[in-house]
Order: C-alpha cells, then structure tokens, then sequence
C-alpha cells in the first residue's frame, strides 16, 4: 500500500521534502475492528489549499483533524468501495469524500461519503466540479454574493478549481467578469476557454489599484475572494456601494507567521459593503439540488473544466505544494493508478 506521509509539522511555504511516499503490506479484508467501516481503492485524491492548514500543530481553537507527523495525510477523494459493514453501500459502488492519500484506505465513517450515481462524467470530476470545489463555487456565488444580471464581478485564484467555475457562472447570469492569474498561460485560458470578458497577471502589476481601475472604471459590485493580502485591500478600495465580498478563501496567508494587513478596512463601513465567510460543508445537505444543476450543463457541454493530473501517488507531494507557487493549472487532481 504506497502511501504519502507528512514527515513533521511546516512552518513557511511546504515543500516536497516535507512528506515521504513509503510502501506498507496490505490486508485487503476490512479488518475486525472497523464493523461499520468500508475498505476502499482510492482512483483520484484531491489537491486542496485548506490541507496547507492541517500541516500545522492542531490547534484547537480550530474544529478541524488536523494531519499528524508521521501518519498519512488525507484529503477529498474518489474511490471504489471493496468491502462495506456500511449496509448503505456495497462492494463496487464508487464514492467520494475524505479519503487516506493511499492506495488503499479503511474509511471509518462511511456516512460522510458521498455516493456517486452517476458515472457517465470523468470520475475525477467528483474532486473538483462536481465535489467540494463544485459546491464551493456554486453556493457560494449564488447564495453569498446575490448576484444579479448586469454587475460587476470580480474573481481572484481565477484558473483554479474554484474560480475557472464562478466565473463561468457569473458569465452565464449577464454579469462583466474579470479574473486574475498568476501566468500567461492561465490568463490566455480566462479570456480565450473560459469566457471571462477580461484578465490580467497580478503578478505583473506594480499597482494593483491602477490595475482594478482601468478594469472596472466604475467600480466593483461582487469580489469571489480566494487570495486575501494585498489584492483584498486594493479590492476594498474599489468596491461600489452596496457591493459583495463572498470571502472564499486567502491563499496567500496560508504560508505567513504574520497576515499582511489590510488598510482599507473602513470602506467596508462607508460604501455599505457585505463581506461573508462561508464554508462550503454548510451547503453539503443541498447536494442532490447543486447536482440537478451543474451535471446537465457538463453533460451539455456548457460548462467547461480543466484539470491537471499529477500521475500517482509519487507525484503527489509536489502537486499538493505546487498550489502555493501556482504551478497548477486548472484543477490539481492526483490519479492514484497512474493514467
Ligand atoms: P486553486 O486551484 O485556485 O489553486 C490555488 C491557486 O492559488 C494557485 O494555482 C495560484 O494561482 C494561486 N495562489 C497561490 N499563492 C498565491 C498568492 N500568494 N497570491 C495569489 N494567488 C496565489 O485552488 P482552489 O480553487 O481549490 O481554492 C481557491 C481558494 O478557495 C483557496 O483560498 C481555498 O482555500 C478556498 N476554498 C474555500 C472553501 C470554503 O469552504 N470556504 C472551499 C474550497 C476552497 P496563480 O497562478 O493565479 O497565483
């Protein structure tokens, strides 16, 4: 059984050499103490900025399992169920959920597991589109941020799993979207695959205020926030009044001892701005509704996807530290049988 583990706790950005892949011996028998478990083969295991956070010592004001030294990691996967004490769930069928960054994983709490019904789609599909960044994206475009036809949207993180998809569907209402990326590769995909009306490389921009005003010379009505720092601040100062900050995530802080601060806090007070947190396991019941959805527009190819595939279980560890330096494009998926 190859596995990936975490060799110590990381301070700074992570890299490869902090986890060690290692082969064990395996039983394929869900063994005697694990009655309502399921074993299962893991297909496709997902590469997921928060999994930055559980490389932390546990701290417990967070209500999270946060990876333990020493131990294999985990994460968002696919895998095909082996044998199930779940009755729910049976040899054969195909689920999604949290998962061991393994070959092959007793999982042993099987009521967490999604289910997959359908199988006419990419199964990897289900670590992104149609799983946890899928519902990320929808719900909370939709459900935090109001958006109504015609506004101003802005999206940071804009190729990756979650933001290539909220600007799709931003598009799809009638709104003016515009995204940021980190490479030229991934702002040529904004304009040119994925329908965004315009882009541009925060990294090339000295001001990143000038840069937010000559793309929205009126201002912004909903921010779809995955970076926080410094783009944060220069988005607070271009908010329009009654604007939405749906606060996603904050890549860009995951990695510092210190936040960067953010100046233009005020401005949320004087333009009547609504900046809302969400998680998206506060959705996870809503699921079948959020499918009915997004599976007809994969199948009628009007939603578009793009995924990179770290080939298996050896190429994971740069995969996963790869989202800190943006060497992913697209969504980051590691097949666990290489393709
Ligand atoms: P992505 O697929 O977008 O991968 C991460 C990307 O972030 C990288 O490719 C890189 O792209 C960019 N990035 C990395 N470091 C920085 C930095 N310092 N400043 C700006 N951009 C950076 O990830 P996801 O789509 O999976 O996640 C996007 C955000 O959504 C994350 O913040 C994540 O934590 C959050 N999230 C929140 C959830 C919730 O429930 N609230 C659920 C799921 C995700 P580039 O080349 O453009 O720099």
């Amino acid at each position: 059984n190859q596995q990936v583990i975490l060799k110590d706790f990381v301070t700074g950005f992570p890299r490869e050499s902090d986890f060690e892949v290692t082969t064990s011996t395996v039983s394929l028998k869900l063994p005697e103490w694990s009655e309502k478990g399921v074993l299962v083969k893991n297909q496709y295991l997902s590469c997921d900025p928060y999994m930055r956070i559980l490389m932390h010592k546990a701290d417990l004001s967070f209500p999270i399992d946060f990876f333990t030294p020493g131990s294999v990691i985990f994460g968002y996967g696919v895998a095909k169920v082996l044998e199930s004490g779940d009755p729910n769930l049976k040899e054969g069928d195909l689920v999604w959920g949290i998962t061991g960054w393994e070959e092959y994983s007793v999982i042993e709490d099987p009521q967490k597991l999604f289910k997959i019904h359908h199988s006419d789609v990419p199964l990897s599909y289900y670590t992104g589109i149609l799983g946890m960044a899928g519902m990320t994206a929808y719900f909370g475009f939709y459900d935090v941020c109001c958006p109504k036809k015609g506004e101003y949207v802005f999206v940071s993180a804009a190729s990756g799993a979650v933001g290539q998809l909220v600007g799709q569907f931003a598009k799809s209402l009638g709104c003016y979207v515009v995204g940021t990326a980190g490479t030229q590769q991934k702002i040529d995909l904004l304009k040119n695959k994925l329908g965004f009306d315009e882009a541009f490389n925060y990294k090339e921009e000295s001001d990143l205020n000038a840069a937010l005003k000559r793309h929205f010379p009126e201002g912004i009505d909903i921010y779809f926030e995955n970076v926080g720092g410094k783009m944060l601040d220069a988005v607070l100062g271009n908010m329009r009044a009654y604007g939405r900050i749906a606060a996603c995530g904050m890549i860009s802080q995951y990695n510092l001892e210190k936040p960067d601060g953010v100046y233009n806090l005020l401005r949320i007070i004087l333009q009547r701005i609504r900046v809302q947190g969400f998680e998206v396991f506060d959705y996870y019941h809503r699921y079948s509704e959020f499918l009915d959805a997004v599976l007809p527009l994969i199948r009628a190819r009007k939603l578009t996807y793009v995924e990179d595939i770290a080939d298996g279980l050896n190429a994971g560890p740069a995969a996963l530290v790869g989202l800190f330096s943006g060497r992913n494009v697209g969504k980051q998926v590691v097949a666990v049988v290489p393709q």
